[in-house]
């Protein structure tokens, strides 16, 4: 039966009222409940208001398409004329480039949010020497450097890349990487469990967490410091759980992170209202790189307030994110969605296109006035329920499982579904060992054999541990073609 509601919005009336400046928000396309204007707006008189608003609209309107811009908008108002010279520049490598604007800025938005960069050198100098080197080059592609500045971890390794495009701008990744000489991360991403607990007990866990706060087993904050030789070696770290909202020291863990400069994201079913506010700076200045937040109907009470009240936070804060949606029947996932498609519109957002991510098909969500104009509000990201924890004998995860598997089958390789072999990174869990994969098909990777049954101390450790790991899952990729069955389900017989 299709729920009716998926968001409880009804209950979040101040998050959802609209603000006095509303109209501001209209004409610079961002929510009409988005509060983030307050800043510039308030202690300004209303002669200096419609000014500089026009002023951002139609000189340097890349301010408004891109939400790590709009949420430092002060930043850009005191530098305002290289924000302008810079909206030049934009237009002059789209001509260029004949990339879309919004692609142009998406990368400009992703070197703003290097805080390892931005910390050394100021941020407008490094948008500007960015666009001055593709236009210099006089190429038209640029997409491997822009791949490569917001993983430089210093000025030094950003001057040197710029410095080898513009020697030889067509070189390929690698290549700019190598001759470049910086300072790679040595592991892309790592995952972290940081507690194997939950209140919220949705019933389609696969994790089989625990609600009694008395049987958690938890990460702390000496765990962390223990881990920062690691933790500086990463591209990027995903902290999930259980539930990380949680974790009673969540905010000092998320600070630690953001005071390495170390990128993270959040992975939760929802936080309260204290939470997030003490969030939200690390959500507005880039350390938390992306907020995932789990929506579905088998929520208890708990859940759906912490959900609802999640997303409407985060759309009247102007802060994007993924709405992690799991669908229990994968044939009828489009009718499952439905309501919730119709509760964002209600938070005034509309479809504005999807997209495929590794086969994955990923819904965009808008401010209905500015369709197509700016980054997403929300990424519907729809999953379909899979059998595990309390589901593994539910008939539609049943059923949805079977479906996957005959596609692996018919394709002639499994391999393709296992995380481990599309590069997911390992993860730290809250037992303090480390297994290969986050994987939630099939009763997830909580069966299979660990990667180390200890925490890391140097990354080195980390990535021998991992390699071997690699070769010995050749041969479990093999069974799984032979039998007919997904890899998950080989690697947990054998890791038993
Ligand atoms: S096969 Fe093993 S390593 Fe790969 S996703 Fe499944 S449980 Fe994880």
């Amino acid at each position: 039966m299709t729920p009716e509601r998926y968001l409880h919005l009804d209950d979040h009336a101040d998050l959802l009222e609209m603000p006095e400046h509303a109209a501001a928000n209209q004409y610079l396309g961002l929510p009409l409940q988005s509060v983030v204007l307050n800043k510039i707006i308030d202690g300004r008189s209303p002669a200096e208001i419609g000014p500089l608003l026009h002023e951002i609209a139609t000189e340097a309107p890349f301010l408004t398409t891109q939400t790590i811009f709009t949420n430092n908008l002060s930043y850009f108002i005191e530098n305002m004329p290289r924000a302008k010279e810079l909206q030049n520049k934009i237009m002059r490598m789209h001509m260029q480039t004949s990339c879309p604007i919004l692609q142009i800025t998406g990368f400009l938005a992703d070197i703003f949010a290097n805080r390892r960069l931005t910390g050394e050198i100021d941020a407008l100098e490094a948008l500007h020497l960015f666009i001055d080197a593709v236009l210099e080059s006089r190429v038209q592609v640029f997409q491997n450097l822009a791949q490569l500045c917001p993983l430089c971890r210093s000025a030094t390794d950003f001057k040197n890349l710029l410095k080898t495009f513009k020697q030889n701008p067509e070189t390929d990744l690698d290549q700019l990487r190598f001759k470049s000489k910086m300072s790679f991360p040595r592991m892309m991403g790592l995952g972290i469990k940081i507690l194997d607990g939950c209140r919220v007990q949705c019933q389609f866990c696969s994790e089989d967490t625990k609600a009694n706060p008395d049987e958690w087993q938890m990460l702390t904050m000496d765990d962390f410091r223990a881990l920062q030789p690691i933790l500086e070696e990463v591209g990027q770290v995903a902290i999930t759980g259980g539930e990380p909202m949680d974790h009673p020291e969540l905010l000092e863990i998320c600070r630690f992170l953001s005071e390495l400069k170390v990128p993270f994201t959040l992975n939760t079913s929802g936080g309260e209202r204290e939470q997030l506010e003490e969030l939200l700076p690390m959500l507005h200045d880039g350390s938390i790189r992306s907020i995932t937040v789990s929506i579905n109907n088998q929520f208890g009470a708990l859940g759906k307030r912490r959900s609802s009240q999640t997303a409407a936070f985060l759309v009247q804060q102007n802060v994007p994110f993924k709405a992690h949606f799991t669908a229990p029947r994968l044939a009828e996932m489009q009718d499952d969605i439905q309501p919730l498609v119709n509760d964002l519109r209600c938070l005034g957002l509309d479809f504005a296109g999807a997209e495929n991510h590794k086969g994955t098909q990923v819904n965009n969500f808008a401010p209905a006035h500015s369709l197509g104009l700016r980054e997403a509000s929300v990424r519907l990201v729809m999953a379909p329920m899979y059998p595990g924890g309390r589901w593994s004998d539910n008939p539609d995860a049943l059923e949805n499982l079977r479906q996957i598997t005959r596609q692996a089958s018919q394709g002639g390789d499994s391999s393709g579904f296992c995380r481990l072999q599309r590069g997911a990174p390992p993860v730290i869990r809250a037992d303090r060992t480390v297994s290969p994969c986050d994987n939630n098909m099939e009763g997830g990777c909580s069966g299979v054999t660990r990667l180390m049954d200890r925490l890391p101390r140097t990354i080195g450790q980390l990535l021998q541990a991992k390699s071997r790991y690699s070769r010995r899952m050749r041969g479990i990729y093999r069974e799984a073609n032979q039998k007919g069955v997904l890899p998950c389900v080989v690697h947990r017989e054998k890791g038993k």
